[in-house]
Order: C-alpha cells, then sequence, then structure tokens
C-alpha cells in the first residue's frame, strides 16, 4: 500500500531498460543509494513478452521497480515506425506493470513522456491537459501506449492499492543518447552533425524543420536525480512533469551545438523534414521541491564529451 517517504535504503530494485538513455542515468544515481540492483539484458528478459516477464519477476523478487524500458527514438523514427512504436511500448508497460502487481512490488514508477499531452494544450503544460484533445501526429503511436501505461498505473492504484507512480519527463539529453543520423533526436543528431562537419572541414550543415519550434532540454542526469526523489516522496496518482521550466528555439538550440563543438560554418534549415509540435514547455510546479542542476550550456558541454568518448569506444 501507498505510504511516502518510501524507504529505497536496502531494497532490491530493478531498472528494467538499463541500457538506455534514462536506465543508465537511474543506475548511476542509484550507486549511491544503498539499494540491491537488478537489471536484465534482453536475452535474459525479453519485455515484450509476458511470459517471459512473469518468470523473471517471480525469480528475481525485486521490491522497487524504475520502468525506464521503451522503444524511444526521434520523430523521423516515430513517424515511420507506427506499429512498433505502439506495440513494443503498449507491451512493455502491460507486461511489467501486470507482474509488477503480481509479485507485490512495493512500489514502481514508470515513465511517459510530454508527447502525452495534446498538440494545442495550453503552455507551460500541466498535467491535468492529458487526454483533453487531440495529440501530435508525428508521435500518436508512442504516446498512445504511454498513455494506456499511465492509465493502467491509475487503475492499479485504484483497484489495488498499487503504490505505482507516473512520471513525465521533457525531452532529455546526454550519456548513452542514440546517435543515429536519422532516428535520432535533435540534441544527439546535431552534437553528431557538426561535429562531423568541423573535423571533414564542411561548411554547411542542415538542421531539419523551420529552427522554430521551441524544445526544452533536461540533462538526463538530473531527471534520474528527480526521480530517486520522488520514488522517495511521492505517492499520487497524479502525473508528474520532470523538466527545467525553459525552453530554446530549435535555431538558437543549434548555434548552442555549434559554438559548443567549435563549428564555425553555415547552418540551414531543410524545411522539408517536420518540425512536429511548435511549443512542448512543461509546467513544473508539481515538483516544486526539486530543481535541475545542470544548465543547457553545460549540459550540452558533458553531452558533447560524452559523444567524443562514446564514439571513440564504438570505433567510430
Ligand atoms: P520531438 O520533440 O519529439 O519533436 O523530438 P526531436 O528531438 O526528434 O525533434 C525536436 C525538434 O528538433 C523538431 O522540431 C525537429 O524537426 C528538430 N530537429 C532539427 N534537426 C533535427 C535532427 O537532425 N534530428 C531530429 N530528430 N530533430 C531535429
Amino acid at each position: 500500500m501507498a505510504s511516502t517517504p518510501f524507504e529505497l535504503n536496502g531494497k532490491t530494485v530493478f531498472v528494467a531498460g538499463h541500457g538506455g538513455m534514462v536506465g543508465g542515468a537511474l543506475v548511476r544515481r542509484l550507486a549511491q543509494e544503498n539499494v540491491k540492483l537488478l537489471t536484465a539484458t534482453r536475452s535474459e528478459v525479453e519485455l515484450r513478452d509476458q511470459a517471459a516477464v512473469n518468470r523473471w519477476f517471480a525469480a528475481k523478487r525485486p521490491q522497487a521497480v524504475f520502468l525506464a524500458a521503451a522503444k524511444v527514438d526521434g520523430i523521423l523514427a516515430n513517424n515511420t515506425l507506427r506499429a512498433e512504436f505502439l506495440f513494443d511500448n503498449l507491451a512493455i508497460a502491460t507486461n511489467v506493470i501486470q507482474a509488477a502487481h503480481a509479485n507485490g512490488i512495493e512500489k514502481l514508477m514508470f515513465f511517459g513522456s510530454s508527447c502525452i499531452y495534446p498538440k494545442m494544450a495550453p503552455q507551460p503544460l500541466r498535467e491535468d491537459t492529458m487526454l483533453t484533445g487531440p495529440l501530435e501526429p508525428t508521435n500518436e503511436p508512442y504516446a498512445i501506449a504511454k498513455i494506456a501505461g499511465i492509465k493502467m498505473l491509475e487503475a492499479y492504484r485504484s483497484q489495488y492499492g498499487s503504490d505505482f507512480i507516473s512520471v513525465m519527463p521533457t525531452n532529455l539529453y546526454g550519456r548513452g543518447d542514440n546517435y543515429h543520423p536519422e532516428y535520432s533526436h535533435v540534441v544527439a543528431a546535431l552534437i553528431r552533425r557538426f561535429q562531423e562537419a568541423r573535423v571533414s572541414g564542411v561548411r554547411n550543415v542542415v538542421v531539419w524543420g523551420t529552427g522554430t519550434p521551441r524544445r526544452e532540454f533536461l540533462y538526463v542526469d538530473d531527471l534520474a536525480d528527480a526521480c530517486i526523489h520522488l520514488m522517495k516522496n511521492y505517492s499520487s496518482d497524479e502525473l508528474v512533469n520532470i523538466g527545467t521550466g525553459e525552453e530554446i528555439t530549435i535555431a538558437e538550440f543549434a548555434r548552442l551545438v555549434a559554438a559548443t563543438v567549435g563549428y564555425s560554418g553555415e547552418i540551414n534549415f531543410d524545411t522539408s523534414k517536420p518540425d512536429g509540435t511548435l511549443r512542448k514547455l512543461l509546467d513544473v510546479s508539481r515538483l516544486a521541491k526539486w530543481r535541475a542542476t545542470t544548465s543547457l550550456k553545460d549540459g550540452i558541454k558533458l553531452a558533447y564529451q560524452a559523444y567524443l568518448s562514446e564514439s571513440k569506444q564504438a570505433g567510430q
């Protein structure tokens, strides 16, 4: 049953999706807590397979779960791999949430995303605007799967008293990002593109869309810190947004990345690529007792360093 503060100390904690950017940051942050950490590779447990998930939970018996596993990519992947985004994210959410319930997990945190809010919802986006209007079409399948997960948590709390909570991070960046040239998110995509242009002496870099959309960016290690704070101190069926409360246009952001990387050539906008939603700034007032500590300028420097070391390791 729900109670706060939740005692993480001494608990067996499962981070589902530890290989991803969010899961990796949670693992780093949980190293500062006295917990027994459980992670699982896809060959140990395929999260889209309900029987496999049930077997794994019954054998490992975690007490707390961070459900950070998801199929997450940028605007182009979301818009093209629509069936995969819907199926994978629905399957992961239903399988893990049901297994957590069946195995008496004490606390679970589910990760949504700011794209669950209606495209035309007033900004900054408040949690209670979910399901008040149509979604941004480019990421509707992903958003629908995440909304289903949030509704499951709400239902399990109401029917079974499960202490399951949902958090909605804003656009994230940092260590362990995906640098795929087309399927990445904007931060990783631009770090890579500007760096490659600088190294090869190219004087023209293309940025997708018009440059006018605004985005809020949160450094993923700050997100992990907020999550540990909420896991310990929050228990409610109301979602919680996690962001910085600050936004920047894609054009300004591109200039910041160029400056960080040391690229001084031209920046051109490819308006044949989608802009996506024009703004998605989160209202972060529900998380009043926590503040992000990494500025965007510092965070991009850290993310650039991470890109350099990760691409070196990958032998690129
Ligand atoms: P979104 O917040 O779900 O739209 O996620 P993205 O990070 O994929 O895109 C954010 C914004 O950055 C959109 O307006 C994109 O059009 C813009 N953008 C500019 N260049 C790029 C790029 O190279 N890759 C991606 N993914 N987005 C880009």
